[in-house]
């Protein structure tokens, strides 16, 4: 609930962009209202594939998914019937596994 108080920013979802948003303004030291229309936890990420771009952004954030039993995937692998493509990211990607990251 939002009081009277006044705010450094209001951001309207708390989906993965407006909670990074949210923790970023935190971590600045500024006062931001996070806005939710759901009342339940979403399951994200759904295909459970972290890019490597995404990375320095949750580690700014104190979130280290290889220290909460994350997988790393090193290579892109492409299945059309008996033909088989692989070739290696550019940089290590994350399977965070929801079964252990939780
Ligand atoms: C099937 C599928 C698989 C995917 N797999 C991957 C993957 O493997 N890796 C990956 O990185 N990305 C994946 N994505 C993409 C990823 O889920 C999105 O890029 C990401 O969720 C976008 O974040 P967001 O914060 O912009 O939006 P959302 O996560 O959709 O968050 C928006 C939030 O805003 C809230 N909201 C909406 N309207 C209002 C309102 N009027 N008032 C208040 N709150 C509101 C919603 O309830 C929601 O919580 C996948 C997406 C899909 C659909």
């Amino acid at each position: 609930m939002i009081s009277s108080r006044s705010y450094d920013g209001l951001i309207v979802g708390g989906g993965l962009a407006g909670s990074t948003v949210a923790i970023a303004l935190a971590q600045a030291g500024r006062h931001a209202a996070l806005i939710e229309k759901s009342k339940e936890a979403q399951h994200k990420l759904c295909g459970d594939f972290l890019s490597p771009e995404c990375l320095p952004f949750l580690r700014r954030m104190g979130i280290h998914p290889e220290a909460m039993g994350a997988e790393t995937i090193q290579a892109l692998r492409i299945v059309a019937r008996d033909v088989i493509a692989e070739v290696p990211l550019p940089a290590p990607a994350i399977f965070p596994d929801q079964a252990k990251t939780g």
